[in-house]
């Protein structure tokens, strides 16, 4: 435990500093305490900096609670205490403390820092989200948005290879379906281990990643179980949805951050940053077509996806488009006549390639553009495009 909080603080060392610095100067002058002192991107790829940022959504800054969500800490390990998870009773509030500085409010210790740039995050894909289709409120669509949990510091146990393992390093969604409830929204930012760069946690692309698998969740999974929809197995319907889901989040975490690198600002040596084109491969397409369950690794494919994305929203000089006409994809593939008959769903990359060009049927150059982004890289998917 000491090993992590050490390279946390090696990380946030200058910004430590800058804390130390800027409480000095603090002035009694009035402070707006929707404006917290986060730390976010700045120009330039991997470039964070420590600066106020204007919440939007936050009710109350001491609990660090608002409309999309709390930010709550861990103390128990959750899969251990599995009804804390169930039930979401029982995590922590984040002991939270500001200063004034400015007409901002400046956390005062490196938790309630965390925890503020956390909260942030996860508004920042709110925002986004709204602001990418007006029509598109996640608070009207998820009803108790304001419910969900942004655990700091999660403590969760991961199974691999039959072999419990506490999680480091990473972030998550998850999901809970509850009985006669609402399905109740997680947040994992899970504490640093090996990693030397930016904390997933603090990386906004990697949580704006993590926030497009709670949209995709409500916009096309909750949707599709309340349907009775079937998973069919004409085609590797289950491994592309899986990738899919990946694909998305890696292009909405561009979105939220500008910068297509962004993944490698946590993970360097990564096969994921957008701007590097990539293809379904007859090797990717094998491991899609013929993986199974633990074995398959969803964010290959779903990594072509979001390059191929990229590409079309660059070409078009328009990112907002593509990600307007993404959002629609994910409701739209449970009724597109190529991804859906009857009750059962069953696609391949081909097929949502299809069902995503009749969305941008309404924009003959986006769909042109389209088109031809997916005949270069989707192999043997493009067949008949
Ligand atoms: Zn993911």
């Amino acid at each position: 435990m000491q090993c992590e909080s050490r390279k946390i603080t090696q990380f946030l060392n200058p910004w430590i500093f800058a804390l130390v610095f800027l409480a000095a100067c603090t002035q009694n002058s009035s402070v707006n305490s929707n404006r917290i002192v986060v730390i976010q991107p700045s120009q330039g790829h991997c470039q964070y900096t420590i600066a106020p940022a204007n919440f939007q959504t936050l009710e109350s800054y001491r609990e660090m609670r608002g409309k999309v969500g709390r930010v709550l800490y861990s103390s128990n390990n959750l899969d251990r205490n599995f009804d804390i998870l169930k039930t979401g009773f029982g995590l922590k509030p984040v002991d939270t403390d500001f200063v004034n500085s400015g007409d901002a409010l400046m956390p005062a210790n490196l938790d309630t820092l965390f925890a503020a740039s956390l909260y942030f995050s996860v508004e920042v894909g709110y925002l986004l989200a709204k602001s990418i289709d007006p029509a598109i409120d996640l608070s009207v669509v998820i009803p108790n948005l304001s419910d969900t949990r942004i655990v700091h510091h999660a403590k969760r146990l991961s199974n691999t290879n039959n072999s419990q393992k506490e999680i480091f390093d990473n972030a998550e969604y998850l999901s809970i379906a509850r009985t006669g409830l609402p399905t109740l929204n997680y947040f994992f930012s899970y504490p640093t281990q090996q990693i030397k760069e930016i904390p997933l946690g603090l990386n906004l692309g990697v949580m704006n990643h993590e926030f497009s698998h709670l949209i995709f969740q409500h916009l096309f999974y909750e949707p599709g179980i309340k349907r009775n929809l079937e998973v069919g197995t004409d085609k590797p319907t289950l491994n592309t949805l899986a990738a899919l889901d990946e694909g998305l989040a890696d292009y909405f975490g561009f979105l939220a951050t500008k910068d297509p690198g962004y993944f490698l600002c946590s993970f360097p040596l990564e096969n994921r940053d957008l701007s590097l084109p990539k293809s379904f491969s007859p090797q990717v397409i094998s491991r899609i077509e013929s993986s199974s369950g633990e074995y398959f690794d969803s964010h290959e494919g779903g990594a072509v996806w979001a390059s191929i994305q990229y590409e079309i929203g660059q070409t078009l000089g328009n990112h907002q488009l593509v990600g307007k006409s993404l959002l629609k994809l994910m409701s739209n593939i449970l009724e597109c006549p190529n991804t859906v008959r009857g009750n059962t769903l069953n696609f391949n990359f081909g097929d949502l390639a299809r069902c995503h060009q009749s969305i941008l049927s309404t924009n003959s150059q986006a769909q042109s553009v389209a088109r031809q982004i997916y005949l270069k890289y989707l192999g043997s998917y493009g067949a008949g495009l």
